[in-house]
This record gives C-alpha cells, sequence and structure tokens, in this order.
C-alpha cells in the first residue's frame, strides 16, 4: 500500500488542524497518510522567538529569517524535527504513526535533481500556478514537505538552500493574496491526497472530475426528478449510456467553452467535439 508522509513548518499549527478530518483523517486512520506540524518558533533563536526581520532595501513589512527556516527544513529532512503528529478525527483510531522518513522514492524530477529528494512545496503568490496535473505527479510521492511563509514571504537564500537537500517547488494557488501559506497548504495538500488509491471510494469519481480530461465537468443531479418545478435532463432516465455519456461530454464541452475558453486550445477533440463546439 502506498503511504504519503507530508510535514507542514509554519508559525500557526493550529492552522492544518483540518488535515485530520473527514476524508484526509479516514487516509490517516488507515495508514495511507501521515502528517507531522512543526512550529517554526522552536528554531528561533533569541529570546521573544522571533522568525522576521525588516527588508533589505527598505519598504514595508518583515521578511521571515534564514537562520531559522534554514535549521528548520534541515531537521525536518533528517526526519529529527520535533513536531506534532496530527492523530485522525474519526473516532476508533490507531496511535499516531511515525513514519520512517527514509527511502524516498522519485516523482517527476528537473533536469539535475536528484529523485531521492524529499519534494520541498514553499506558498508564494509569485509562484508557478498549482494544477491538477501536479496534484497527479505528487500523488506518486513519499514525502513532501511544506514550508509556509508568513508576512512578505520568506528570505530567497531559504529556497536556494533548500535545493541541496530537497527538490523545491514555489507554487501559486491562484492570483491573489492570502495572509500566510497555511491555507494554500490545505489546499494543496487536499488536491493531492484524495489522488492517492485507496483514499476515495470510487476511483472513477476522480477520473471524470473537472480537469481529468482537459474539461470542466458538467453538472449533476440526483433524487427528486422534479423540484421546485425545476425537472432533471431526461436523457438521464434513458438506460441508453452511450447517450449519457455523449450528453455529459457536450455538458462538459458547452461549460467550458462558456467559463474557461483557453482549456479547450490544449484539450483533445474529435469531430464529434467541434461539431458541438460549432468549430466544424
Ligand atoms: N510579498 C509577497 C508577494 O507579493 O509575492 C506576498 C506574501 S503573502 C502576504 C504571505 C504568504 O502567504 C506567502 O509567503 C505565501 O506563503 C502565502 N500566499 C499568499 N498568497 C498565496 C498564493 N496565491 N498562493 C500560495 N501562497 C500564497
Amino acid at each position: 500500500m502506498r503511504h504519503l508522509r507530508l510535514d507542514v513548518v509554519t508559525i500557526f499549527p493550529e492552522y492544518l488542524e483540518p488535515l485530520r478530518h473527514a476524508l484526509l483523517g479516514k487516509a490517516i486512520e488507515q495508514g495511507i497518510l501521515s502528517v507531522g506540524v512543526h512550529d517554526l518558533r522552536g528554531w528561533a533563536t533569541d529570546v521573544h522567538k522571533s522568525v522576521d526581520d525588516t527588508p533589505y532595501g527598505g519598504g514595508p513589512g518583515m521578511v521571515m529569517k534564514p537562520e531559522v527556516w534554514g535549521p528548520a527544513l534541515d531537521d525536518v529532512a533528517a526526519g529529527t524535527a520535533p513536531g506534532q503528529e496530527l492523530t485522525t478525527s474519526l473516532p476508533h483510531v490507531d496511535k499516531p504513526r511515525h513514519d520512517d522518513l527514509a527511502g524516498v522514492d522519485g516523482g517527476a524530477a528537473e533536469s539535475g535533481e536528484d529523485p531521492d529528494l524529499p519534494l520541498l512545496l514553499v506558498p508564494t503568490p509569485a509562484g508557478t500556478p498549482f494544477t491538477q496535473a501536479d496534484a497527479q505527479e505528487w500523488a506518486k510521492e513519499e514525502h513532501i514537505v511544506f514550508a509556509c511563509g508568513r508576512y512578505e514571504g520568506i528570505d530567497q537564500r531559504v529556497v536556494a538552500d533548500a535545493a541541496n537537500r530537497y527538490r523545491v517547488r514555489e507554487v501559486s494557488i491562484g492570483d491573489y493574496v492570502l495572509i500566510g501559506g497555511e491555507v494554500a497548504v490545505l489546499v494543496i495538500a487536499e488536491a493531492i491526497v484524495r489522488l492517492i488509491p485507496g483514499v476515495l471510494g470510487n476511483r472513477r469519481s476522480h477520473e471524470e472530475d473537472s480537469f481529468s480530461d482537459g474539461l470542466l465537468e458538467g453538472p449533476s443531479y440526483t433524487k427528486p426528478r422534479s423540484w421546485r418545478g425545476l425537472d432533471v435532463p431526461e436523457v438521464l432516465f434513458s438506460g441508453n449510456h452511450a447517450k449519457v455519456d455523449r450528453w455529459r461530454r457536450d455538458q462538459a464541452l458547452l461549460r467550458t467553452q462558456a467559463v474557461r475558453p483557453e482549456l479547450l486550445d490544449t484539450a483533445v477533440l474529435d469531430a464529434a467535439d467541434r461539431k458541438v463546439l460549432g468549430r466544424e
């Protein structure tokens, strides 16, 4: 059985609490996932436990200090970092797992990178946009470490130095600015973990998700057949699977064209698809 180890370094450990609920909590209980949360202030060296300082060159805000982040990421990579192990919020819980961090496996390595190094994800609005394709790739990892920035972010040398011990990716979850990286970690971790085999009951449910085939997913309906004067589309009662599949494909194409037309530039379209889109 595959197992993913997540380590999160943050100044707000309590922000990561949602990772132990619902399907992620179940994954922890099943031994598919384990999560360690590490308080960055544990590596602060002064009496005030400060983790930030004024920016060189002036300007507003504070920047997170390299002397605090460097040793924290060293210890997490070595598996020696003190921290809290998240236990599942579900009933009938097993004891917290303490997983062996050694023997980390590949994943897509950028040229010149050692594929045996753990993956370090650094959330930042200045990073590469996080996509479903990344989630699919990173669901194959064995050890992912997240570095949560706050204030104006982390001294850039931390990212450069971490490349000695990690495969490092700076990632953005969208074109807006959050207060800190913790919420971005929740987003990225959830998107990754649900793709690990065994986490979702029905494998098809993520294979048919939006983005999996390059398109947005069309609408879904359940009982009752008629609700507040609104009827479920007739074709869904036809019992004709080919017809239902075609209808779903058409809905996905039309929604994608209306909401995210740029996705159609890279989606694989056949003649029937092009006809629905009026692109013959
Ligand atoms: N000065 C930074 C900039 O303009 O690029 C913004 C720093 S932001 C206020 C503080 C932290 O929030 C960042 O270090 C990062 O961890 C997180 N963050 C904010 N927006 C994000 C986004 N869109 N994606 C990922 N992380 C984000």
